[in-house]
């Protein structure tokens, strides 16, 4: 069974064709500057070249076009018909309260995504546009969403309720959602794989550290807690989000400065995080190097982020009542020997041991504790398109 995995964005478009046979990867690719000059395709199949087609796409639909074709084609591709797509995986960022698990796609479930755009209006519309073009160019291929928000809705609601009027929660749905939930899953299940442990035995925390960063505590193979929240913004020190601050922060900026809310969103989203501390970048490689060439901002930046993270750990051991396993994954949390050594040092009190020696790996699978330490340290390099792939399978095999 071919299964193509679909995470629309507002003007990118990754994809992935997974043969689920023995999950392999027979092509991959991005469309970008999708509606923008300067638009193409980077494609690339198994044991084939690399494909970049530079043409003109003003809509998702001619990108899918394009990845439809780059797909079958004979020198680039990696079948011979598009009959061989079996169904259709895609990526939706929120799906509320309505949607605790994976779906299969029909006029209903699209209806009510689009009554989440409210909560996520940069990320659903583009979703909701990717399963409209595909459903045009494919329509009898059967599609799967997969949300991020859907491995939290097992989180108690004491965990999800903010401390506002509770009416705000019932009118407009203020409450805590969570994101990066189809990474937090897998890397929870592929460690309970990894230590042959039944999962429901584990208490986990997952350190998903990219770009975009969040911690999830998962109990019984559920999640329990997650650090962000109605938004992506919530939580960590990010690359270019500030995560949590004093809420009165945004009135006194308002206040203080005469800027708008457009503004003062602006700066928490785009300016602030590790950016916005050093002034070097959001890329944590260019911060680290920073701080060798002796960037005292630089430094501080990535000790803020470091004692966050540390800080989250604490919180989510003594919301599940301990922690056997901790798990790093996504850019920062698979490739970065200090983030992860600086991350888990003072935590030996919880147990915590990292071996420094098994520390010193990027990319792949593996345990970095040492043999002794009470809880398991783990490198996981997520893969979410594998997860939705799965899911996609399982719903509509
Ligand atoms: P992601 O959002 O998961 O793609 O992660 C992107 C982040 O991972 C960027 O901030 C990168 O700087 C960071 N990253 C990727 N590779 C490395 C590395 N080798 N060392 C440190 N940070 C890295």
């Amino acid at each position: 069974m071919n299964i193509l995995v679909i995470n629309c964005g507002s003007s990118s478009l990754k994809y992935q064709l997974i043969d689920m046979n023995d999950e392999i990867v027979l092509a991959k690719g991005l469309a970008e500057r999708i509606g923008i000059e300067g638009s193409r395709v980077k494609h690339e199949a198994k044991g084939k070249d690399k494909l970049v087609v530079e043409e003109p796409m003003t809509s998702h639909k001619e990108a899918i076009n394009i990845v439809l074709k780059s797909l079958v084609d004979k020198t680039y591709g990696a079948i011979s018909s598009l009959e061989e797509i079996d169904a259709i995986g895609h990526r939706v960022v929120h799906g509320g309260e309505k949607f605790a698990s994976s779906v299969v796609i029909d006029k209903d479930v699209i209806d009510a995504m689009k009554e989440c755009i409210d909560l996520a209006p940069l990320h659903n519309p583009p979703n909701i546009i990717g399963i409209e073009a595909c459903k045009e160019l494919l329509p009898d291929v059967p599609m799967v969403a997969v949300f991020d928000t859907a491995f939290h809705q097992s989180m108690p609601e004491k965990a999800y309720i903010y401390p506002l009027p509770y009416e705000l929660y019932k009118e407009l749905g203020i409450r805590r959602y969570g994101f990066h939930g189809t990474s937090h899953r897998y890397v929870s299940q592929k460690v309970a794989e990894l230590t042959n442990d039944d999962i429901k035995n584990l208490k986990i925390i997952t350190c998903h550290l990219g770009n975009g960063a969040s911690v999830a505590a998962i109990e019984n193979g559920k999640s329990v807690d997650t650090s962000m929240g109605l938004t992506p913004l919530e939580g960590l020190v990010m690359g270019t989000r500030c995560g949590d601050i004093d809420p009165a922060i945004v009135s006194f900026l308002m206040n203080k400065k005469k800027m708008s809310i457009a503004e003062v969103n602006n700066i928490m989203n785009k300016k602030s995080g590790v950016l916005g501390i050093s002034g070097v970048s959001s890329d944590f490689r260019d911060i680290e190097e920073a701080v060798k060439d002796g960037d005292c901002r630089a430094k501080l930046a990535l000790d803020k982020f470091y004692y966050v993270v540390k800080k989250y750990i604490g919180s989510y051991a003594a919301a599940m009542g301990g922690v056997d396993v901790i798990v790093f994954t996504a850019g920062l949390g698979e490739n970065s020997i200090s983030a992860r050594e600086e991350i888990c040092k003072g935590l030996e009190f919880l147990g915590i041991e990292i071996d420094s020696d098994k520390n010193n790996t990027r990319g792949k699978d593996a345990v970095i504790s040492k043999d002794n330490s009470k809880v398991k340290v783990f490198v996981i390099p997520t893969n979410e398109e594998l997860m939705i792939a799965r899911d996609t399978k399982e719903l509509v095999k």
